[in-house]
């Protein structure tokens, strides 16, 4: 076996060089795209991917001075601040999720770090959420471990954090809290045995090597983030990254392959960027090993594509939402529903494509 096959062959490892990740980042398109789509059905339903929904239930006048986020109280880039929403108005919503099809809620507020007295109410929605049958996951910024035991007590099943970046690239990124605090945090949470969704931005002016050491501090964890969510830039004027440079596709498609490559067993989360790929694109996005999206109107403050879309796309590639935490009953008449539904979306669209010849004068 070569090298780079022993490289490929999706054993579960947390020592992973940078040169390493660079030897599987830089093989030929087609052997990249092969070897992860190999690994990912060592462990994973090539057809079955994992729908979530994001709600942003505190929004802008956030402390920090994250570059890239239109939420930053540094930056005025005309974004509507909003105070934390009220336990009954989340609950709704994440009814209407389930609705839709979403297996898991996220709830984002737009903070340094939770309030004892906001994280009450965070408490109370994580509750009832999960009440609906619904995974729980929420991202409120830095946590001391009695916070994330807390949680833990709730019942929350994934605490959202994101590295971002390199840690030699990051003061670039963020300059008010440090890469270490970002560590600290995902330790507590692991500890308290919530499930880690960490990743990072990619498209930010960072080089190559800066995102083979995002990939290597994320896979070099005491154990792999549960989920990974690779997000695509979304430059948003006003901020600092406003009027960074589109990124080359392909690049993020190698980012899902090698992610999924060096950290087999994680869900590849295909995160905020979405809104600008076609559909082509997302499509290598799956078959490079992505198996989880944000599925729904809005990821936090940037446009998704609309959840109707997603089950048309999923209807062409036969993709099914992976079903989770319900009964038999319930998987069976919600699959039905899901398929009804973007059966009728691809009809109508089908008609409205439709030319009919015999109408041409
Ligand atoms: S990314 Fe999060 S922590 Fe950073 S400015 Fe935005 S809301 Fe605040």
């Amino acid at each position: 076996m070569s090298n780079l096959e022993k490289l490929n062959s999706g054993k579960v490892r947390n020592d992973w060089t940078v040169a390493e990740i660079e030897a599987v980042y830089n093989q030929p398109f087609n052997d990249l795209m092969f070897a992860a789509q190999s690994v990912h059905r060592q462990h994973f339903n090539p057809n079955e991917v994992q729908t979530s929904t994001l709600l942003s239930i505190k929004t802008g006048a956030c402390p920090e001075d994250c570059a890239y986020c239109p939420q930053s109280g540094h930056y005025n880039t005309g974004l509507s601040k909003e105070k934390l929403m009220a336990v009954q108005e989340v609950v709704e919503k994440a009814k209407q999720a389930k609705k839709t099809g979403a297996t898991r809620f996220c709830m984002g507020a737009a903070w340094r770090s939770p309030r004892d007295k906001d994280l009450d109410v965070v408490l109370e929605m994580v509750r009832q959420v999960k009440d609906l049958g619904l995974e729980t996951c929420v991202t409120l910024g830095m946590l001391t471990d009695e916070q994330a035991g807390k949680l833990a007590e709730a019942g929350l099943d994934y605490y959202n954090h994101n590295l971002d970046t390199s840690p030699e690239y990051y003061e670039q990124i963020i300059t008010t809290r440090s890469y270490d605090n970002r560590l600290d945090t995902l330790q507590n949470v692991r500890d308290a045995g919530i499930n880690v969704c960490s990743g990072g931005i990619i498209g930010m002016g960072e080089n190559t090597k800066d995102r083979y050491g995002l990939l290597k501090e994320l896979a070099n964890m005491p154990e792999h983030p549960q989920s990974v969510p690779i997000n695509m830039l979304v430059a948003v004027p006003g901020t600092p990254l406003g009027e960074v440079e589109k990124l080359d596709e392909f690049d993020f498609i190698r980012m899902i392959a090698t992610a999924r490559i060096i950290m087999p067993q994680s869900y590849v989360r295909l995160s905020a960027g979405r809104e600008d790929m076609n559909e082509q694109t997302q499509s290598l996005c799956f078959l490079a090993g992505a198996n989880s999206i944000f599925y729904g109107e809005k990821l936090l403050t940037t446009a998704n594509p609309e959840a109707e879309a997603d089950a048309i796309l999923f209807e062409r590639l036969g993709i099914n939402p992976e079903k989770r935490h319900h009964s038999e009953d319930e998987i069976a008449a919600e699959a039905a529903e899901f398929a009804a539904q973007a059966a009728e979306k691809a009809t109508a669209k089908g008609k409205a494509q439709f030319y009919d010849a015999t109408q041409v004068k």
